[in-house]
């Protein structure tokens, strides 16, 4: 799981999951505050992970309920391995105004 820039505090699977499924929410750090945001990167393996069993299922030739099914399951259990492969940034603005601090 990342960690915070700044002081090296894991972020918990629930707050990484909670701020992708709330659209990319930042995640800050329950230690020293620092917002992180989602790189581009991890929106796209974000955006990839609910694509690409939908891009499967068109070679299946199934029942449409069990595509749905086989669909959202995969789907499903992709999204949920994300937090483990999205990585985060510093918010820029805030690492620059601790630069200028004293
Ligand atoms: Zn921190």
């Amino acid at each position: 799981m990342q960690a915070c820039e700044k002081c090296g505090m894991r972020f918990s699977y629930k707050q990484v999951l909670k701020s992708i499924s709330w659209l990319y929410k930042p995640v800050t750090c329950q230690q020293c505050g620092t917002m992180s945001h989602v790189t581009a990167g991890s929106r796209f393996i974000t955006a990839l992970s609910a694509v690409w069993p939908m891009v499967m299922l068109q070679f299946l030739t199934m029942a449409t309920w069990i595509r749905l099914l086989i669909f959202t399951t995969l789907a499903v259990l992709s999204l949920l391995a994300v937090p483990y492969v999205a990585r985060y940034r510093r918010e820029l603005a805030q690492a620059v105004k601790e630069l200028e601090q004293p």
